[in-house]
């Protein structure tokens, strides 16, 4: 019987670690999910990245051809400034960033990055110089350490804490008792919204990407964890091309130029302190966002002084 149990547990063993492999590869499969519906053209060239100028010119887009999201969107990142995204939900902000990535090709109008097409260009080297911190990241059944390096699988065990440490994700990890070799994900340690973003963030400080896609959460974090994730993602955003989806205001006061989005079109554009002149859609969202913020100040402290 000893003889027999030990290869049954073997391939119990083999078993779990299949599973688990194709648990990552479902997971890869469900983020990638969207990528079979784009194909390089024939005789696509890799992208010739110079200093990475994004420019949308009168972009049309629909998910579905009966409801149009995007109705003729043109504006320019220019190489590494700052554009946010702004607007009400649904208004298409997230669109944007999908479409920049090639989730989806485009019904009318271009993008480009240095003036080349990105359709005429190979979806892999198009993607290689643009790093995504999505709303939700998606975490891989692995070590913590694994996690990071998915940024960049070459980088050493020295370059993976570095960025850890920069995405103020480091002392977390060095707190749990297997530290970088802790397992996360469905069947191991489950982060928070803010600690997954910390990662994703540690990932991009990796790849070190000269586009940069920041989404926003829309969840609620607590004020410290926001500070501490702005102050990581001002970090990696400078002197990087940068996309910013912003459901915060405050995150996007020193932005270069704020699009507002609404209806499919551009409503309004400019720096904060111009849109707020203007008295107009940007300034009632602001005043509305502040007044919720006091709002929850005022319950917080009332909560505090019971
Ligand atoms: P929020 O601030 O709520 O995140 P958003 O401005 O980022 O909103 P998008 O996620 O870009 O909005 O979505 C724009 C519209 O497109 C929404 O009405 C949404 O329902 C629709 N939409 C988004 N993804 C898909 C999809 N995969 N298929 C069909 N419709 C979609």
């Amino acid at each position: 019987l000893m003889q027999l149990s030990i290869p049954l547990n073997f391939i119990g063993f083999i078993y779990r670690e299949v599973r688990q492999g194709l648990t990552d590869i479902e997971q890869m499969f469900d983020l990638l999910d969207v990528e079979q519906e784009v194909t390089d053209k024939p005789g696509a060239k890799p992208l010739v990245i110079e200093r990475g100028t994004v420019r949308f010119d009168n972009v049309m887009f629909a998910y579905d051809p009966k409801r149009p999201i995007l109705k003729g969107v043109s504006f320019e990142v220019p190489a590494g400034k700052t554009v946010a995204i702004v607007g009400p939900s649904g208004a298409g902000k997230s669109t944007l960033s999908r479409l920049l990535y090639r989730f989806y090709d485009i019904q009318g109008g271009s993008i480009s990055i240095d003036g080349q097409d990105i359709r005429d260009v190979t979806q892999e080297s198009l993607r290689a110089v643009i790093g995504m911190v999505p709303q939700d990241t998606v975490l891989f059944n692995d070590t913590i350490a694994y996690n990071v390096r998915y940024g960049r699988i070459t980088a050493t065990e020295e370059e993976v804490r570095n960025a850890a440490d920069l995405a103020q994700i480091g002392s977390f990890i060095k707190s749990l008792p297997e530290g970088y070799d802790a397992m996360v994900g469905e069947r191991g340690l489950k982060l928070s919204g803010g600690e997954k973003q910390r990662v994703a963030i540690a990932r991009t400080i990796l790849k070190a990407p000269p586009i940069l896609i920041l989404d926003e959460a829309t969840s609620a974090l607590d004020s410290a964890t926001e500070h501490e994730i702005q102050a990581s993602l001002d970090l990696v955003s400078r002197d990087r091309t940068t996309l910013v989806i912003a459901h915060r205001l405050s995150t996007i006061i020193g932005a270069d130029e704020i699009i507002v989005l609404k209806d499919g079109v551009i409503a309004e554009r400019g720096r904060h302190a111009a849109l707020l002149a203007e008295n107009g859609l940007y300034a009632s969202m602001w005043n509305r966002q502040r007044e919720a913020t006091e709002a929850e100040e005022r319950l917080r402290k009332v909560r505090e002084e019971d």
